[in-house]
Parts: C-alpha cells; sequence; structure tokens
C-alpha cells in the first residue's frame, strides 16, 4: 500500500485541489453535509467528539494533546462559544501548515466546521502567521469565500438549524502568537502574551468565552476521520500513535518537503523518502520536532520510529515534526547560538527567567564562538538553562533551555574544545 498522503493529503494528487469543485468531486465535504442533514440524530455533536476521542488524534501543533478530550473540556452551557485555528505556524524547521492552506484550504475549512459544531461554537476564526500574507492567505480567504457561495457556512446552513461563521485573522509576526493564549490575546488586539493558566481556553478563552484552539493539521485530519471512522484512521500509525502525520524534513537532506506518513515510519525510511543525506555524508544528529524538542545523536535517532512514544523513549519529543538533519561536519556550538538567538529575539518578556535567561544563554554563547569562552561557561550554560525550565509562564521556557542542555550532554567535547582553542571548532 502506498504510505504516503492518506489523511490531510488524500486529495492531493486531484487538478487543481485547493478548488472547492475539485475538493467536492473527491468526496470533500461529505462529512459536513452529513452533520447538516442529519436525519436520524446519529451526528449528534457528542457522536462527533466520540468519534475524535476514539480515533486517537493529537494535536499536531507540537504538544501531542488528545483532540477529542480537549473537545469533551468544553462546557456544555448554553453560552458563546469558539473554535480557534492556530495557524500561526512559526517553529522553525515547520512548513507543513502552510501546504494544508495553499493545497488543501477546504479539508481545514470543512475540519474547523465539524470542530465548531461538536464544541458547540457558531463562531470560528482561523488565525493565520503575519508572514503567510502573500503566499497563504489568499488561498484561504478565497476558499473560504466558495465555501459561503456553496452554501456551506452562514446562519441555518441548508435549513439544518445549524449556525457556523468562519472568519480568516491575520496575525501580528511573533513567534509567541502561536502558543494558544497568546493567540488569543493577539486575536483580541492585544499583545500577543500568553496568560496564566488556569484558567484554561476551555472555561476562559477568546473574550473570555469557552474556546477550544486546535492547530491547523489536526483540524485537517478531522473530515477523514469522521467521514471514514474512527477505526479506519487507526490503521494507520501504531497502537498508542495512531493516524498520519506530515513530516517536515529540513536541513542537510536531498529533498527537504513535507511527507505526509504513517506514524511509526522508521527513521530511516523517512530518510530515504527524503532522498538522503546530502552529498552522501554520514548523519551527525537530528533535531526530530522542531528547534524546541532536544537534539539526537544518529547513534539513538537511527533505531527510532517516528511517534510520539519512541522519540520520548530517545529522550526527545515529536513535537511538530519537523526533521532537521544534521549531517556530519556540522559545527554544533555554531548551531546552537543560532537556535539560542532565536529564542532570544522571540521571548515576550514578561518571565524573568525566559526574559533574562534566553538573553544570558545567546551571549554565553556568542563569546563562546568568539573566541573568549571560559571554562566555567559550559557549567554555567547548563546552570542557565536548569533555572529557566519549568519556572515560567509559558512552554518557550522550556523549548529555550532543552536545546541547550541536550545539545551540551551529546556534545560536550565540542565546546569544550571550542573554549580551550579560542573559537576554534572541533565538528566532526
Ligand atoms: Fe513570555 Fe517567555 Fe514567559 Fe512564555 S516563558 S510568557 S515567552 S517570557
Amino acid at each position: 500500500m502506498n504510505e504516503l498522503n492518506q489523511v490531510v493529503f488524500a486529495n492531493i494528487d486531484e487538478q487543481e485541489p485547493w478548488t472547492i469543485d475539485s475538493y467536492i468531486a473527491s468526496g470533500g465535504y461529505e462529512a459536513w453535509k452529513n452533520i447538516l442533514n442529519n436525519k436520524d440524530d446519529s451526528h449528534k455533536p457528542e457522536n462527533i467528539i466520540e468519534i475524535i476521542q476514539e480515533s486517537g488524534l493529537r494535536g499536531r501543533g507540537g504538544a501531542g494533546f488528545p483532540t477529542g478530550l480537549k473537545w469533551s473540556f468544553m462546557p456544555t452551557a448554553d453560552t458563546q462559544k469558539y473554535i480557534v485555528c492556530n495557524s500561526d505556524e512559526s517553529e522553525p524547521g515547520t512548513c507543513h501548515d502552510r501546504d494544508i492552506l495553499k493545497l488543501n484550504p477546504h479539508a481545514l475549512i470543512e475540519g474547523i466546521a465539524i470542530a465548531g459544531y461538536a464544541i458547540g461554537a457558531t463562531i470560528g476564526y482561523n488565525y493565520v502567521r503575519g508572514e503567510f500574507m502573500d503566499e497563504c492567505y489568499p488561498p484561504i480567504e478565497n476558499a473560504l469565500k466558495e465555501a459561503y457561495q456553496h452554501g456551506l457556512l452562514g446562519k441555518d446552513i441548508n435549513n439544518s438549524g445549524i449556525d457556523f461563521d468562519l472568519y480568516n485573522f491575520i496575525g501580528a509576526g511573533a513567534y509567541i502568537c502561536g502558543e494558544e493564549t497568546g493567540l488569543l490575546e493577539s486575536l483580541e488586539g492585544k499583545q500577543g502574551k500568553p496568560r496564566f493558566k488556569p484558567p484554561f481556553p476551555a472555561n476562559f478563552g477568546l473574550y473570555g468565552q469557552p474556546t477550544t484552539v486546535n492547530n491547523t493539521q489536526t483540524l485537517a485530519s478531522v473530515p477523514m476521520i469522521i467521514k471514514n471512522g474512527s477505526k479506519w484512521f487507526k490503521t494507520f500509525g501504531t497502537e498508542k500513535s495512531p493516524g498520519t502525520i506530515i513530516f517536515s524534513v529540513s536541513g542537510h537532506i536531498n529533498n527537504p518537503g513535507n511527507y505526509e506518513l504513517p506514524l511509526g515510519v522508521p527513521f530511516n525510511k523517512l530518510i530515504e523518502y527524503s532522498g538522503g543525506i546530502l552529498n552522501g555524508k554520514k548523519l551527525k544528529a537530528v533535531i526530530p520536532g522542531g528547534s524546541s524538542t532536544k537534539v539526537l545523536p544518529a547513534h539513538i535517532i537511527k533505531d527510532c520510529t517516528m511517534d510520539y512514544e519512541s522519540l520520548q523513549g530517545a529522550g526527545s519529543a515529536l513535537g511538530t515534526a519537523a526533521v532537521v538533519v544534521i549531517a556530519e561536519g556540522t559545527c554544533m556550538v555554531n548551531l546552537l547560538k543560532r537556535i539560542s538567538r532565536f529564542y532570544f529575539a522571540e521571548s515576550c518578556g514578561q518571565c524573568t527567567p525566559c526574559r533574562e535567561g534566553t538573553g544570558w544563554l545567546y551571549r554565553i554563547l556568542d563569546r563562546i564562538t568568539n573566541g573568549n569562552g571560559k571554562e566555567s561557561d559550559l557549567e554555567l550554560l547548563v546552570d542557565v538553562a536548569n533555572r529557566i525550565e519549568g519556572n515560567t509562564i509559558c512552554a518557550f521556557g522550556d523549548a529555550s533551555a532543552w536545546p541547550v542542555q541536550s545539545f551540551i550532554e551529546h556534545y560536550h567535547e565540542e565546546f569544550e574544545y571550542m573554549v580551550k582553542h579560542k573559537g576554534k571548532t572541533k565538528a566532526a
């Protein structure tokens, strides 16, 4: 069986898959229409939530939280509720949501509508990363217009008694707007600064109302699950990590790009799909789930399967499934400095450990690479990272600490060498 493109991109080989005609011709909007035409109550909101829970679908935005369970947290009280799609894809290395927005926007719109219906929301917002203004916003906005023209959204849709309106929203251009409560703040017109939790968005979300925030890929997976059933979805992937996921493969690889594959695909097979390591070099390391996840040396990742459990067992995480391939000869000190610069620049500044600590991390790494490092710097780096981890409002703090901890753990010698040799690299 062809392993590629079975769920989110199942219709991707159709002609102009981004148009509504193409999407409908390949079976798109069937799940939503079945809900709208439901005569026998078999598509009640609670049934939809149950199907998603049974499917084992987990959030694809990085945290991997079970989607159906998240939906079930929404209060049943009769009040205004919102569904919000997080299309603020910003994690370095990650580029699958932008392909969904461009190539299969109707799968996303259908998924948001179904999710909104399931949780009792009559209004949805799709928060699109500011930098996607030129490339991704026009196709998703155009698709939204098509969905309205076909009578698939609006008030009392098709005399079903179901109301659902959806709006695209251009984000504010900060990494932290991808954190769900930072996103909600930004959507409300404020600075995108994460909120203290609890309360969680299910109780106090957009404008203080119950809100569910799901990632783009998560929601784009929903129509096929509702259409084909949870058992069908579980035929892909592993028992604990069912379904498919889109791997964004980048770095030292011959064919970088997005590959939708069943979870649990062996790492070596993913590398084969991506054309092998660039210039026939040997693999040195991999960052398996976006820059926020811990680096794994080649001897560890080579035996891993690409799923939540295997990568966690190996000491890292699947994250956003953004696989950054690092070939032999790469200087891990310079690479870490580059990553740390990113977190220093993107901290929202609310928490002292994150605001000050990310600056410390970057400046220490900068002086090491400039030949001014001290012997005590490696210990200091780990100490600062440890003081950030777990001591901040949002997970950004951990994300800035984990690369430092893991790079120094696995490549200590390279850091030591650079300090001793005044900025000279020992990359192998
Ligand atoms: Fe802002 Fe960093 Fe605190 Fe998150 S951890 S709220 S990004 S300062």
